[in-house]
């Protein structure tokens, strides 16, 4: 069995070996067994059900809740030459009876569906009819009701035991926790399945959290050594998204807001071209995730501190899926405790709810203070004991000081308790540090007996300081959402002089961006080789567009960066490369060899600059943003906005984002005069330092096609 799993892995995959427990697992299902898989995100889970499910007669059904996940998994077994189809709404009535029938004729292998569709009357009595290889539930995790994913139609899954006694069903998921293990196997009957457990460690990526200074310019010099990287940058409010994906754009950084709030078309087009193209930035709250199966995310931004460390392992997972080198950077501060603590006050639910939201953060906040290796703290989290440090954390790397912090401590503790324990962290450090301001004198603090007596210390350390009490729970922050700070009970043996405490020393910021660089995930290809890289990237993204798939699905980065290191120079010797299967060599083994061998023009794929700048333009952008999503001047941007105008590609308004009033002044302006329209230099003193010329040109345009028509 095992060695003819081999073969298909080899045959169809392209690959050379299992890789943790596959093995185990596809032989487990192949001989007809049921299996639980826990495995974290890029462990190659999908393997587990598609090679038993090629092993295996008949008809193999997979349960996925998501469209989008189940469109990328279609396509990449089409591309692998693999008959898979999947029914969803998105079909025609008239497409779904053909399916049927295809399915009938034994014409499709794999079927992917979403439960709901599954436990149909109807469905399920269509698929007694046939014969079924296998049933997989992908994202089994979605039965609990305590998780965020919660699906209610999972729930009915559990009947496909007793309807299909003799099929067997694998379960998989990545979220790691124990009750969520338990209730999978409850909800689905999986009472006989094996169980197969992985470890949640994910060796590629690289942790690293600092300390939140100016998060922009921290956040500019992290992009900065990952230029043309694909990333995500997760970010608490929508707001604040819209912001930052703007900042990122002037800054030249090509960058797309994400959530809830933008209308469903524009979100589905940003998440769309974030999969599609290369080296796009997706500025998001945790709207943006589940279903992002993209493997290439180079990177994991955090500009806010994720609620739990459940969260934090799952935003950060989504980088690096495909094995290779990927960063998770935090930046955090007391601002975001701040603002959580408030968040949590203020949400509904009950104590208990809360207490258990509350226990979360704590873990999160203990995460980030750490002083020990990040990844052990984070996999003893989940129960996962890891003997060693890693060595591929910041703390490993640059190694942690602490410093006895009693002493200061206590002067910071009694502050808080002498000013009425009220004041937030800005008036407290004044107050330690005896600056004579107006507020202190209007308080009277400076007749305090703290006042002034932390002079050793500079203002960041009495932040840090603050920040590691309150994170530690010594210290709490006012229920009203101010900042203020109150004493815990927790902080009187240490105001007793009982107990130590030990404190994490902050790096400054120079030093971290200097040792930051050596340290992170080192850039994929080295400059030598980036030539070629981009022309296998470059034909690659020619294939996708031809075939009407993400690039990754052609080939995954893994897969290019073999070629670019192996350098076949035959097919024989292309078969060899990790993920080049039988079907892949023979569609596109040449055209990569040709680019490798330098005897292919590195095929231009020159974008269509005006294409693109009219469905941005469609899509919501303003010209700003859309300048520095095309890397152009903006006046550039009004010039080629104007001229689609004039052509009636764009309306005035897809295009201007101006208010109505100051809209109609424009035209009116260039309506007033008799006969011809006047000439922008004509009307462009009337707007000068209120609205840009290229405005001006755009009106004129729309203008003037009308007067055409
Ligand atoms: P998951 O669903 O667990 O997140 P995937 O099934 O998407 O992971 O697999 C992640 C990546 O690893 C994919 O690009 C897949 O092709 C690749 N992969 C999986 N198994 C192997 C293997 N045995 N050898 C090489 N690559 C593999
Ligand atoms: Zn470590």
């Amino acid at each position: 069995m095992l060695e003819q799993a081999q073969r298909v892995l080899k045959d169809i995959f392209g690959y050379d070996s299992f890789r943790g427990r596959q093995g185990a697992i596809i032989e487990r299902v192949a001989s007809g067994g049921d299996a639980l898989v826990l495995m974290p995100t890029g462990g190659g889970k999908s393997l587990c059900f598609q090679v038993p499910a090629l092993l295996r007669d008949g008809l193999a059904v997979v349960v996925s809740p998501l469209i989008a996940l189940m469109d990328d998994q279609v396509a990449t077994l089409e591309e692998l030459g693999v008959a898979a189809a999947a029914l969803n709404s998105t079909l025609s009535a008239e497409q779904q009876r053909d399916l049927a029938v295809r399915i009938k004729r034994g014409e499709v292998k794999m079927l992917y569906l979403a439960p709901e569709r599954l436990v149909q009357p109807r469905m399920l009595a269509f698929l007694q009819s046939l014969e079924i290889a296998l049933f997989a539930i992908d994202e089994a995790h979605c039965v609990s009701q305590w998780g965020h994913d919660f699906r209610r139609e999972y729930l009915q899954l559990g009947q496909l035991a007793e309807l299909f006694p003799n099929v067997p069903r694998i379960a998989l998921t990545a979220t790691a926790d124990k009750r969520t293990r338990e209730e999978i196997v409850d909800r689905l009957h999986l009472q006989n399945a094996e169980r197969f457990l992985s470890s949640f460690d994910r060796p590629n990526i690289f942790y690293r959290i600092v300390p939140k200074e100016q998060p922009r310019k921290q956040l500019l010099a992290f992009l900065a050594e990952r230029r043309s990287d694909a990333g995500i940058v997760y970010c608490l409010s929508r707001k604040k998204v819209e912001e930052v994906a703007a900042f990122l754009s002037e800054q030249g950084f090509p960058a797309l807001p994400y959530h809830a709030g933008l209308p469903n078309d524009l979100r589905a087009y940003h998440q769309k071209r974030f999969l599609n193209e290369e080296g796009l930035i997706m500025v998001a709250t945790v709207a943006f995730g589940m279903g992002i199966d993209k493997p290439n995310v180079r990177f994991v931004a955090h500009l806010d501190l994720p609620k739990s460390l459940e969260a934090y392992y799952q935003e950060t997972g989504r980088g690096g899926r495909d094995g290779l080198p990927a960063d998770a950077w935090m930046a955090y501060g007391l601002q975001d405790v701040v603002m959580l603590k408030q968040m949590l006050q203020n949400s509904e639910g009950d104590e208990r709810h809360k207490r258990l939201e509350q226990h979360k953060l704590d873990a999160m906040l203990s995460l980030c203070e750490e002083t020990r290796c990040r990844r052990q703290a984070l996999l003893a989290y989940f129960d996962e004991d890891m003997p060693e440090p890693c060595g591929h954390c910041d703390n490993c790397v640059d190694g942690v000081q602490t410093w006895d912090a009693t002493e200061p401590a206590r002067q910071a503790l009694s502050a808080i308790f002498r000013t009425g324990q009220r004041y937030g962290v800005g008036h407290l450090v004044d107050v330690l540090l005896g600056k004579d301001n107006e507020k202190v004198r209007s308080f009277g603090h400076q007749h305090l007996s703290v006042f002034g007596v932390g002079k050793a210390l500079s203002e960041s350390e009495w932040r840090s300081l603050f920040r590691q009490l309150v994170a530690r729970g010594l210290a709490d922050v006012d229920h009203e959402g101010y900042g203020g700070l109150r004493l815990n009970d927790s902080c009187r043996p240490l105001l007793k002089g009982e107990v130590k405490l030990e404190l994490r020393r902050d790096l400054k910021p120079q030093v971290t961006a200097k040792t930051g660089s050596k340290s992170q995930a080192s850039q994929l290809v080295r400059g030598e080789e980036r030539e070629q890289w981009e022309a296998l990237r470059a034909l690659r993204r020619k294939l996708a567009e031809e075939h009407g798939v993400p690039p990754y699905v052609i080939f995954p980065d893994s897969t290019l960066l073999e070629m670019l290191r192996s350098q076949p120079t035959s097919l024989a010797e292309m078969a060899t490369v990790s993920g080049v299967g039988a079907r892949k060599l023979e569609r596109y083994g040449e055209a990569f060899l040709e680019v490798l061998g330098g005897e292919a023009e590195a095929p231009k794929v020159v974008a269509d600059v005006r294409h693109e700048l009219i469905t941005l333009a469609r899509a919501g952008m303003t010209p700003l943003q859309i300048a520095g999503q095309l890397q152009c001047s903006e006046k550039n941007v009004y010039a080629m906005l104007a001229e689609a105008i004039g052509k009636q590609q764009l309306s005035l308004e897809q295009a201007l984002d101006l208010p109505e009033e100051l809209m109609g002044e424009v035209q009116d302006a260039f309506l007033d005069g008799e006969g011809e329209l006047p000439s922008v230099a004509e009307v462009a003193e009337l707007f000068a330092g209120r609205v840009p010329e290229g405005v001006l040109y755009c009106v004129r345009a729309a203008l003037q096609s009308e007067f055409e028509m």
